[in-house]
Order: structure tokens, then sequence, then C-alpha cells
């Protein structure tokens, strides 16, 4: 539904818009002698050294998730790719090993320079196999082909970088819960 702003009135000082104009100098000009004779009051990360905090909601590289015995979550159901705006995620499937599940993928690759990152593709996944959660922003590379990433480079995590309250993450293979419970059973 349509929402009409009112708009106000201009006054006729603002009308003649130089005091107007005289007014935003001037607080330009008050940033620059703040920032001139008191520098330590700019808000400054010395980047890259400091790294900014990343919230993990933030929608940075993606993850594909595993299962129990290592395995891709994903059931190569080309939700994600149909979903995806840039038509940059690629798969292609194969049956999968385990008899309760049809297909997984063979090959699960992301273009990231293509990719827009508007988490589409997670928002579409129906059994919540690709996350957006990595907080990885600072992606480097020397040739195009390093942003073509594939399943191997996906799912490589460590769930130990993931909260403990993400049961998911934790009981990856490697994962903290597994590496408790391996303990406890003494495997
Ligand atoms: S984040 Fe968006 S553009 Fe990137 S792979 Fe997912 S759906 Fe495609
Ligand atoms: S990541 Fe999710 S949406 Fe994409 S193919 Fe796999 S199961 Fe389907």
């Amino acid at each position: 539904m349509a929402r009409i702003v009112p708009r106000t009135e201009m006054t006729s000082i603002e009308k003649a818009y130089l005091p107007e104009i005289a007014k935003g100098l001037w607080l330009t000009l008050g940033h620059f002698l703040k920032g001139f004779f008191q520098p330590e009051t700019i808000p400054v990360l010395n980047y890259p050294e400091v790294q900014p905090e990343i919230p993990r909601n933030y929608r940075a590289k993606h993850r594909l998730m595993k299962r129990p015995d290592g395995e891709p979550r994903c059931v190569a159901c080309f939700m994600c790719s149909t979903a995806c705006p840039a038509n940059c995620i690629s798969i292609e499937a194969t049956e999968s090993k385990d008899g309760r599940i049809e297909k997984m993928p063979a090959k699960f690759e992301i273009d990231l320079l293509v990719c827009v990152f508007c988490g589409l593709c997670a928002e579409a996944c129906p059994v919540d196999a690709i996350r957006m959660d990595t907080r990885k922003i600072s992606l480097a590379a020397n040739t195009r082909e390093k942003f073509r990433v594939g399943m191997k480079d996906l799912m490589d995590w460590n769930p130990s970088d993931y909260p403990e309250t993400d049961t998911q993450s934790q009981k990856a293979p490697g994962g903290t819960l597994n590496a408790q419970a391996r303990k406890e059973w003494g495997v």
C-alpha cells in the first residue's frame, strides 16, 4: 500500500539557500577542526592489522554443512541455484551412498566474483545445507579461477569456530561435541 509522506514547507530563509549552505559549511569545518586538533576522537580501525568485528548473521562467504559421516548435507535439489539471481551456483548431482537419501552433489561450485551475497541460496535451501555465517569477508586471489570455490573449499570449516549453541556445526565431523563424545566413548 502506498504511503504519502507529507512535505514540510521551506521557510523564506531556507528558500534563500545561502544561509543553509553556510550552515553546512560551518558543520563541515567543525568536523575538520575537531579531527585536526583532537585526532584521537576520530573512530579509526588500523585495518588490516585490526580486523572489524563481523556479526554472525552478516552474509559472508558460504559454507556447506556436513552430515555426521562427513558427507555433504546437500541433497542436490537445485533450489539454491534456481533461487540465485546471479546464476553463479553450478551443481552436478549423483546418487547418494546413503540408501535413505536420493541424491548428493558430485560437484557444487559457487563463483564468488559473480555472487551478489544476497543470501537467497541459504534461504531457499530446504535442509539448511548452505550457510553464509563464516564471517569471511576479505576474499582475495590472484586468478579468477580461484574465486570459483568448490565442495572441498566450502566444506573446509572448523566446527570450533562456531558457537557452542550451534549444534549443527558442533556435531559436524571433528566438531567439539563429536570430539567430546568420541573421548567419552573411548574411540
Ligand atoms: S548469495 Fe545470492 S548471488 Fe550469491 S550464490 Fe547465494 S543466491 Fe546466488
Ligand atoms: S544446498 Fe540446499 S538448496 Fe542447494 S542443492 Fe543442496 S540441498 Fe538443495
